[in-house]
C-alpha cells in the first residue's frame, strides 16, 4: 500500500568550487535532501512531495524542474512573483568547507504564509517532515501558523517527524532557539535528532538525557543519532536499544549523513519495518552518502 510523504522547509541553490575559478549550481537543503532520499528508497506507490515557496525567476524555474525530474513532487511549492530562493557558496580554505548564505530574503521564509494552502496540503499527506531549519527561517508568527497546522495533523492521527538540526546562525538569540525547537518537538510524535547539536546546545550529557529531554515533551518516539557511533532509539516508552553504524573505510563527505539516514529510516518505518530495522537501513543509506561527494548522490548507488 501506497502512501504521501511531504517534507517542508527550504532548498536553496549550491554553488560549490569547481576549479580556476568557476563554481558548479546544485540544489540542495536539509528538508530538501530528506525527501530526495525518502524518494530513492520508497517504492512508487508512494508519492514525495516537497513544500516551500519559491521566487518567479529562472533559478526558481530551474530548482522546480531538478525536482521533478528527481520524482519529487512540486504541485505544493507556491511561487511568490518578486522573490528568489536562498542561495549558498562553499568555498575550502585548508581543507575546510566554509558556507556562506544568502537567504534573508529568500522565498522560502513565507512558506507558511498562506494558512489555508499549508492545511490543504498536510491534509493530503500520510507522514509529514520538518527541521529546526524549517522553523529557523521563518518569522514568529509563522512559526505558529506551521506548528497549528502540524499538531492538527498530529491529532487527526499522521506520522508528524521532526529533526531539531539545530544551526544558531539561523536564530535570534539563544533562548528563542531553545523554546521553539521545544515547541518543534512538541508538534511532532517523532524526533530525529544529533547527538551532537543536541549537547552543544541543550547541553546534555548523554544520549539517555536528550532521549528524556525529548519524551518529556511529549514525544513518543526518538531516534538520537551519534555520527559512527550509530543511533539510539527509545519507541513508545519500551526502553532503548542500540543500532551501529555502518563501517565506512574511506569517509569523504559527511554533508547529508543524517538528511539521507532520516529518509531511508523513514521510507522503511512507514512501511511497517521494525524501528531497530528501519534504523539500520537508514545506517547503510548514510554509509553510502559519507562515501561519496556532495548532499545527493545518485540513488542507484543506494542500498536496496
Ligand atoms: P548529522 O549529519 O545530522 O550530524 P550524524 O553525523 O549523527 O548526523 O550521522 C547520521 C547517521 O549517518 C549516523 O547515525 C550513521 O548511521 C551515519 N554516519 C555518519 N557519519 C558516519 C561515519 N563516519 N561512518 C559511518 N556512518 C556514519
Amino acid at each position: 500500500m501506497g502512501g504521501r510523504f511531504l517534507s517542508i522547509g527550504e532548498c536553496m541553490v549550491e554553488l560549490s568550487q569547481a576549479g580556476e575559478g568557476l563554481l558548479r549550481k546544485g540544489f540542495a537543503g536539509d528538508t530538501f535532501n530528506t525527501a530526495w532520499y525518502a524518494r530513492a528508497c520508497l517504492p512508487v506507490e508512494w508519492s514525495v512531495d516537497y513544500f516551500t515557496a519559491l521566487g518567479d525567476d529562472p533559478l526558481s524555474s530551474e530548482m522546480l524542474a531538478f525536482m521533478k525530474a528527481g520524482g519529487i513532487g512540486t504541485e505544493a511549492i507556491r511561487k511568490i512573483e518578486g522573490r528568489t530562493p536562498g542561495l549558498y557558496l562553499i568555498t575550502l580554505k585548508n581543507g575546510e568547507r566554509t558556507f556562506s548564505y544568502w537567504r534573508d530574503t529568500a522565498a522560502a521564509k513565507k512558506l507558511a504564509d498562506d494558512a489555508d494552502h499549508l492545511r490543504r496540503s498536510l491534509e493530503a499527506a500520510d507522514i509529514l517532515y520538518f527541521s529546526g531549519i524549517t522553523l529557523g527561517i521563518l518569522a514568529p508568527q509563522a512559526v505558529e501558523t506551521l506548528l497549528a497546522e502540524l499538531r492538527r495533523a498530529r491529532a487527526a492521527g499522521k506520522r508528524v517527524v521532526f529533526d531539531p538540526n539545530i544551526r544558531p546562525r539561523l536564530w535570534p538569540n539563544k533562548d528563542y532557539m531553545l523554546r521553539t525547537i521545544e515547541a518543534g518537538a512538541r508538534a511532532a510524535n517523532l524526533v530525529l535528532p544529533s547527538f551532537d547539536d543536541e549537547t552543544a546546545h541543550f547541553g546534555d550529557a548523554s544520549i539517555s538525557e536528550t532521549i528524556a529531554r525529548y519524551h518529556a515533551l511529549g514525544v513518543e518516539n526518538v531516534v538520537v543519532k551519534n555520527g559512527a557511533e550509530g543511533a539510539t532509539l527509545s519507541f513508545g516508552g519500551g526502553g532503548t536499544s542500540h543500532v551501529p553504524a555502518v563501517g565506512v573505510p574511506n569517509v569523504v563527505d559527511t554533508t547529508s549523513a543524517g538528511d539521507s539516514f532520516n529518509g531511508g529510516f523513514l521510507s522503511r518505518l512507514v512501511r511497517g519495518a521494525s524501528p531497530e530495522d528501519a534504523a539500520a537501513y537508514g545506517a547503510a543509506v548514510a554509509a553510502v552518502v559519507v562515501g561519496h561527494h556532495g548532499a545527493l548522490i545518485n540513488p542507484a548507488l543506494l542500498p536496496g
